[in-house]
């Protein structure tokens, strides 16, 4: 693709503000919402700027969440450095900074609320009845066993009374077929990933998938959910993920690395957001950390 050509200022898929602002009037009114055409990395981004602004370590009042758009990224990331690929107009790549009046230890689960509130933004688009979006533990969005879109959280800041935190949420809105020989490139190339979920695109299930209604659907929904873990945490958050659990009953394997450190059946999550798996050995709780999860049937 030419790259002069895939910034052109009129370019379809770009986003509309003013109908962004009727479609999530909140949001765009109360929230500072930059939307840039390249950048390294969104998250990336709102830490540097979380971490140059004056900490807040009790805040009495919610601050106002930020939001980095960007229709692309140099360097887009995933877990563990790995990365997160995406062409312009092609996906929603957006990060959202936030003060959450919770010390670390508090944001247990916090990726797999993000994750339910993803299926709740999902939920407000004209996807074809048939589509079934699904969860993935511990930072997936399915569609159709494919990978639809990708939950990073990473902090800028902890404190006593606050962590700061960046949301880095990437959806695929169209090129599933092209993503997936470009994510099997690079994950040939890369010694960290663990090859499995091919790309899945919001196409599938909406062939008009447009960049505006995405993001008013996901600022509306994180919106509600920021607040609400903020309170409570993961546990209001548990139903609605186990509902949509998309190994619940199969046999799955925990990777380290790369390394099977345990297999059972994945039987949903407890209030911290841990994965529950019935393993022969007994039940077990396992926390994020870095471990892969992939269905038993995948590997060898
Ligand atoms: P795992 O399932 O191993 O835990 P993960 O969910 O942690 O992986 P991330 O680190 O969040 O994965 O995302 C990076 C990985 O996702 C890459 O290694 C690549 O395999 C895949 N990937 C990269 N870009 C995309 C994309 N746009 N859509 C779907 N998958 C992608």
């Amino acid at each position: 693709m030419n790259p002069s050509a895939s910034f052109a200022p009129d370019a379809p898929w770009r986003i509309d503000r003013s109908r962004l602002a009727t479609l999530a009037p909140r949001p765009a009114h109360d929230w500072d919402i930059e939307i840039v055409d390249e950048t390294g990395s969104t998250n990336a981004d709102l830490i540097e700027r979380l971490r140059a602004q004056p900490r807040d370590n009790a805040p009495a009042d919610p601050h106002a969440p930020v939001v980095r758009v960007a229709y692309s990224q140099t360097s887009g990331r995933g877990r563990r450095g790995r990365a997160w690929l995406a062409e312009p107009g092609n996906a929603l790549l957006m990060s959202v900074g936030y003060v959450l009046r919770r010390p670390i230890e508090g944001l247990s689960g916090l990726s797999l609320a993000i994750g339910v509130a993803v299926l709740d933004a999902l939920a407000r688009l004209p996807l074809s009845p048939s589509a079934r979006p699904a969860l993935k533990w511990p930072n997936d969005v399915l569609l159709d066993d494919g990978k639809l879109a990708g939950i990073l959280i990473e902090t800028a800041w902890t404190g006593p009374g606050a962590t700061a935190v960046v949301i880095g949420i990437g959806i695929n809105l169209h090129g599933a077929e092209h993503l997936a020989a470009q994510v099997d490139d690079a994950n040939r190339q890369a010694a960290s990933a663990v090859p499995g979920t091919a790309p899945a695109s919001l196409a599938r299930a909406w062939p008009g998938a447009n960049l505006t209604d995405t993001l008013a659907a996901l600022l509306n929904a994180i919106d509600a959910a920021l607040p609400r873990f903020e309170t409570e945490g993961f546990k209001p958050f548990r139903q609605r993920w186990t509902d949509a659990h998309a190994y619940a009953g199969r046999e799955v394997v925990l990777l380290d690395q790369g390394q099977e450190i345990t297999r059972g059946v994945a039987s949903g999550v407890d209030d911290s957001g841990h994965l529950l798996i019935d393993a022969p050995e007994g039940p077990r709780a396992v926390a994020t950390g870095e471990l892969s999860l992939r269905l038993a049937k995948e590997r060898p």
